[in-house]
C-alpha cells in the first residue's frame, strides 16, 4: 500500500519535473517550483535556503512574500530555518509568533503569516538546504503534511545539486561576496604530508527516481544488486592485502553488516510503501540515523558510518556505477570523502594514496585506524570540503598542522615536495639508527620499547630493533573481534607476539576497555561520564572471569618464558592487590594441573589516575614495575577530556603542575627501586620525552612510527645538562613551558623533529 503522503507527492513531483524540463531560466524555474509547492501545500508562501560553503544558509528563492520573513543569509541554528538545518529535523509550528526561535528581521513589516512547516533538504544525511511553507491562518499540520513536505524536499535535493543549480549557487555566492576557500583548517587524525590528485570518494549517487509503481521490478533490482555486492565483497575480502589480524576482523564485521537481514527487510518494506529501490535504501538509512545519531554510544555511531558505507555501495550497484577506481590513473591520489568505511579504502591502491580527508571523521573510526596503520596522513572536520573539492583537482594535505590546500600554488607545491622529501630523507636516517645504541651524549643508556596493538605494529619489533614491547594494548584484538575472544583465540594472538619478540620483554596490559574503547558485543548502559565510569580494571575486577581467562591466556602464550602483566587504571592499593591475587590464583591453578608456567612473573600497574600519586609509598613495595599512562593521567589531572577537539592545546603536559607530578613518580620509583617507564603519548613526542629525561626518566615505550625520531633525540642529548635545566622550570607559573624547552633544544643541538 502506498502511503497517503507518497500518493499525493507523486502528483506534485510530476508537475515539478514537467516544469523543470520546460523552463530554462534558473531563477524563474526556482520561483515556479516554489509556487507549485505553495499551492500543493495550500499555503501562501514558500522559501528555500541552500547551504553555502558548508557554513551558511543562503536564501535561494522565495515565493509569495511581499517581504521575506528572514534575512538572506543565516547561520546554522539561527531562527527556525537555521534550527531545521542544524537539527536535520522537520518543524511544524502553528503560531510562529509564539515560537521562541522565530527571528524577526527588519525585512518583515507585516504580520502576514501564522504557521510554518519546514523540512531539511538532505543529501546523504547532510543538510544542503531547507524548504519551508507559510500559512496565513493558524494551521495544525498533520503527519501526512510533514511527510509530504519531506518527500518534496527529498526531490529538491536532486534539483539543488544539479550542475545547473550548482552554477547558479556559485554565482549567487559570488554576487553576495562569498569567496571559495583555498586553505582549509581541519583536525589531524594522522601526521604526515601528501600531495596529489583529489579522488572524491564515490560521491554518492543522487537518488533521482524516488517513486516506483512496479514493486516487483524494484524488489528484483534490489535482490540482484545486493547479491552482486555481496559476491564482490566476498571476493575482495579473500584478496585483501592486509593479511590476517585486526583489520580483517574489522572488515569482516563490516561485511556481516552488509548481509544483515533486518536492514534488507527494511528496504523491502520501503519498496512496498511505494519507493524506488534507491529511495528505499536512503529511507532505511535515514530511519536508522534518526534512531541512533542522538545516542552518546560511540560504538552505535560508528555503526552508522558502516551503514552509510554499505548503503552507498548498494546504491552504486543499483545504478550500475559500481566500477572500481582503477581507472583513475594518477600515481598520487588524495582521497576525499564525507565519511568512509574501512572496506572502501580497499577499493584504492594503497601505494598511491598520499592522504585521506574525511569531512566527518573521528579518531576511533575504523577507517582512521586502518589509514594510520598504513601511514597515510588523515585530516578530518573540514566543513564543506566534500562539496568543495572536485575530482581531479590538485590537493595538498598537511597532517602535521591540519591544513588542506586546494589547487596549491606552485610555491606551496614546492614547499610540500620539500617537506615530503625531507620526511623521507629523515625516515631513512632514522632507520639507520636502529643499529646504534640508544645512548645519550653523556653515556646514559635509555630503554626504548614500543607500544603495539594492531598486527601491523608487530613489524616494528624487527625493524626498530627495540628492546621489547612496553605496552601491548590487548583490548585492540578484543575491539576488532565480533564476539568475546575465548582463551584459545587470545593465546593465538599473544603467542604470535611473544614469538616475534623472542627473548625480548613484552608487557601485557590487561583489558582496558570502556570510555572510548568499546566492545561491539557489550552493552555499557549509557554512562553520563564514561571516561571516569565503569571501565578498565573496574570492569575486569567485577567480571572476574574475563580477567582470569586473560591471565590464563598470557600464561599459556608465554610458553615458559618470563611474563609481564600490567593492570590499567588502578585507583587505589586495594584494587592492585586484588588484581595481583587473581594472578597468583591462576598460577596456582595452572601448577595444580601440571601445566607449564612462566619462568618468572612480574606484575605492575599503569600510573594514570592521580589518586595513586598519593599512595606511591603503599603501592610501590608491591609492584615489580610501573608505567605512566600520560594520556589518561593528563586527562584526569587537568579534568580535560582527551578526545575533545575543543580542548586541544588548552592545557599542556609541559607545564609545572604536570612535570612536578611526573617528577614525584620517578623519584619514588627510584627510592623503592621499582622499574619505571612512560608509555603514554609523551614518550612518542621528542620534545616531551626530552622533558621526561630532564626529570630522570630512562625508559620509554613509544609508537613504532615515532621510534626513530625519539632515538635521534636521545642520541643528541646530554642527560645531566637537561636535568639541571628542567629542574629550573619546575617552579614556573607559565601555562606552557614548551617554547622554553624548544629553545633549549635548538641551543643545544638536540634533534626534536
Ligand atoms: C595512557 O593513558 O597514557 C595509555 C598509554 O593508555 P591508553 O592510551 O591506551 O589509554
Ligand atoms: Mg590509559
Amino acid at each position: 500500500m502506498q502511503s497517503p503522503a507518497i500518493k499525493q507527492a507523486l502528483g506534485i513531483l510530476k508537475k515539478l519535473r514537467q516544469m523543470s524540463e520546460n523552463t530554462d531560466n534558473v531563477e524563474h524555474k526556482l520561483v515556479e517550483m516554489l509556487k507549485i509547492i505553495t499551492e500543493a501545500m495550500q499555503a501562501e508562501a514558500a522559501t528555500c535556503y541552500v547551504v553555502i560553503d558548508g557554513n551558511y544558509l543562503e536564501q535561494f528563492s522565495s515565493y509569495g512574500f511581499s517581504s521575506s520573513p528572514y534575512k538572506s543569509r543565516l547561520r546554522f541554528g539561527e531562527g527556525v530555518i537555521g534550527e531545521i538545518a542544524q537539527n536535520k529535523c522537520s518543524v511544524a509550528i502553528n503560531n510562529i509568533w509564539n515560537y521562541p526561535k522565530f527571528s524577526i528581521t527588519s525585512e518583515l513589516n507585516e504580520r502576514d503569516y501564522h504557521s510554518l512547516l519546514g523540512a531539511p533538504i538532505l543529501q546523504w544525511n547532510r543538510t544542503i538546504g531547507v524548504l519551508a511553507v507559510f500559512h496565513s491562518q493558524e494551521t495544525e499540520y498533520s503527519d501526512v503534511d510533514v511527510e509530504l513536505l519531506e518527500t518534496i524536499a527529498m526531490f529538491l535535493a536532486e534539483i539543488v545539486n544539479s550542475p545547473e543549480m550548482s552554477e547558479y549557487k556559485k554565482s549567487l555566492s559570488k554576487s553576495r561576496g562569498i569567496s571559495t576557500r583555498e586553505r582549509l583548517k581541519g583536525i589531524s587524525l594522522n601526521k604526515g604530508y601528501g600531495i596529489g590528485t583529489a579522488v572524491v570518494h564515490r560521491r554518492r549517487q543522487l537518488v533521482t527516481n524516488i517513486f516506483a509503481e512496479d514493486k516487483s521490478k524494484e524488489h528484483l533490482r534490489l535482490e540482484v544488486a545486493n547479491r552482486q555486492m555481496n559476491e564482490d565483497l566476498d571476493a575482495k575480502f579473500a584478496n585483501t592485502k592486509l593479511g590476517i589480524g585486526e583489520h580483517v576482523d574489522i572488515l569482516d564485521t563490516y561485511r556481516m553488516f552488509a548481509k544483515d537481514k533486518g536492514w534488507y527487510r527494511k528496504i523491502s518494506d520501503n519498496i512496498d510503501g511505494g519507493l524506488s529501490a534507491e529511495a528505499a535504501v536512503e529511507r532505511a538509512y535515514e530511519d536508522m540515523w534518526n534512531r541512533l545519531s542522538g545516542s552518546s554510544d560511540i560504538y552505535l555511531k560508528e555503526k552508522l558510518h558502516d551503514l552509510r558505507d554499505v548503503s552507498d555501495r548498494l546504491l552504486s550497484y543499483l545504478s550500475g556505477d559500481n566500477r572500481s577506481t582503477s581507472d583513475i590513473q594518477d600515481k598520487e591520489i588524495i582521497i576525499v570523502a564525507q565519511t568512509m568505511g574501512p572496506a572502501e579504502l580497499m577499493d584504492y591502491d594503497y601505494d598511491r594514496i598520499r592522504g585521506l580527508i574525511l569531512e566527518d571523521g573521528t579518531p576511533t573510526m575504523h577507517v582512521a585506524i586502518v589509514a594510520k596503520a598504513l601511514n597515510i596522513p588523515v585530516l578530518s572536520k573540514i566543513k564543506g570540503i566534500f562539496t568543495e573539492i572536485q575530482n581531479g583537482q590538485r590537493v595538498a594535505v598537511d597532517g602535521n598542522d591540519g591544513f588542506v590546500y586546494i589547487n596549491p600554488s606552485e610555491q606551496v607545491e614546492k614547499h610540500f615536495r620539500k617537506k615530503i622529501a625531507d620526511r623521507e630523507e629523515q625516515a631513512k636516517k632514522w632507520a639507520l639508527l636502529c643499529d646504534l645504541p640508544a645512548i645519550t651524549k653523556d653515556g646514559q643508556n635509555i630503554g626504548m620499547y614500543i607500544n603495539v596493538g594492531l598486527p601491523l605494529d608487530f613489524e616494528y619489533i624487527e625493524t626498530t630493533k627495540c628492546d621489547g614491547v612496553g605496552l601491548y594494548r590487548t583490548e585492540i584484538p578484543f575491539m576488532a573481534s565480533e564476539t568475546m575472544p575465548n582463551v584459545d583465540k587470545q593465546v593465538a594472538h599473544y603467542r604470535e607476539l611473544m614469538r616475534k619478540c623472542d627473548r625480548k620483554k613484552v608487557i601485557f596490559r590487561t583489558l582496558d576497555v570502556g570510555s572510548d574503547k568499546l566492545l561491539p558485543y557489550w552493552s555499557y548502559g549509557g554512562e553520563a561520564n564514561p571516561a571516569i565510569g565503569w571501565r578498565s580494571i573496574r570492569i575486569t575486577l567485577d567480571r572476574r572471569t574475563i580477567l582470569r581467562q586473560q591471565i590464563r591466556a598470557f600464561i599459556e602464550a608465554a610458553e615458559g618464558r618470563e611474563l609481564y602483566i600490567m593492570f590499567p587504571m588502578i585507583t587505589d592499593i586495594e584494587e592492585f592487590k586484588d588484581a595481583k591475587e587473581t594472578v597468583t590464583l591462576e598460577i596456582e591453578k595452572e601448577q595444580k594441573h601440571g601445566r607449564q608456567i612462566p619462568s618468572d612473573i612480574k606484575i605492575g600497574l599503569m600510573i594514570e589516575v592521580p589518586s595513586v600519586l598519593f599512595q606511591l609509598d603503599e603501592i610501590l613495595p608491591h609492584a615489580d614495575f610501573i608505567s605512566i599512562g600520560t594520556n589518561d593521567l593528563a586527562q584526569f589531572m587537568f579534568a580535560c577530556d582527551r578526545g575533545n577537539p575543543k580542548l586541544l592545546g588548552r592545557y599542556d603536559v609541559l607545564s609545572a603542575p604536570f612535570l612536578n607530578a611526573m617528577k614525584t613518580i620517578i623519584d619514588k620509583a627510584r627510592q623503592y627501586n621499582v622499574y619505571c617507564s612512560v608509555c603514554g603519548e609523551m614518550a612518542s613526542n621528542p620534545i616531551e620525552t626530552l622533558a621526561l629525561i630532564g626529570l630522570g626518566y630512562r625508559n620509554f615505550s613509544c609508537s613504532g612510527s615515532a621510534f626513530g625520531r625519539i632515538k635521534s633525540m636521545i642520541r643528541s642529548v646530554n642527560c645531566a645538562e637537561v636535568e639541571d635545566y628542567v629542574q629550573n622550570l619546575l617552579k614556573s607559573s607559565r601555562a606552557t613551558l614548551r617554547p622554553q624547552l624548544i629553545a633549549y633544544a635548538y641551543d643545544h643541538g638536540i634533534e626534536i623533529y
